[in-house]
């Protein structure tokens, strides 16, 4: 299956489209998003506050800027949900952020797109029920885009050993 889990830096990806867990008001901030946004340069800030927001669970799709010397075309703005204990639509508005994310990849003619764990930092969505999410979410995705490679990309190894085990959960 053409989804693929690996330990790194999202921002050290080659992927058509690399995925930055951003806020809902395009505001740029720290995390995955700091690091994207230093390695794509200025014009990525200039270019999503020009959009100026997106709800939570969707997601916005620019150029890549900086990041294009790398073969990267797209960076994919996705705003998952704030962690309020689960009972808050959560699952629902992390599983939209991916499908939209996934969607904005597939439309803009994407062969390859690497995610971070969204909303597991900062916004405090546990890492195993987020694995679960995200690894579904992908999994259904590529049911209808069998041609399409997904990459999540967990910062450490004890990340990656979570998503690890909800893909066994979820493939066996
Ligand atoms: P959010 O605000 O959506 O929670 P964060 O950027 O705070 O997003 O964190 C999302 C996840 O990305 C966390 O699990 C964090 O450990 C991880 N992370 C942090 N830096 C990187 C990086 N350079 N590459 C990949 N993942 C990272």
């Amino acid at each position: 299956m053409p989804l693929e889990l690996t330990q790194g830096d999202i921002a050290a990806q080659d992927t058509d489209a690399i995925v930055t867990a951003a806020n809902r008001e395009l505001a740029g901030g720290g995390g995955v998003d700091g690091v994207i946004h230093r390695a794509a340069g200025p014009e990525l800030l200039r270019a999503i506050r020009a959009i100026g927001g997106t709800p939570t669970g969707t997601a916005v799709i620019t150029p890549a800027f900086g990041l294009s010397a790398r073969g990267v075309r797209f960076v994919i703005h996705a705003v998952g949900p704030i962690w309020r204990g689960g009972q808050a639509g959560e699952a629902e508005l992390l599983a939209g952020a991916y499908r939209r994310s996934l969607e904005l990849a597939a439309e803009h003619g994407c062969r390859s797109v690497a995610f971070p764990a969204i909303s597991t930092g900062v916004y405090g969505y546990p890492l195993d029920r987020a694995a679960g999410v995200a690894l579904a979410t992908a999994q259904a995705f590529l049911t209808d885009h069998p041609d399409l490679h997904v990459r999540f990309v967990l910062f450490d190894r004890g990340s990656l050993n979570v998503f690890r085990r909800a893909l066994e959960r979820l493939q066996g």
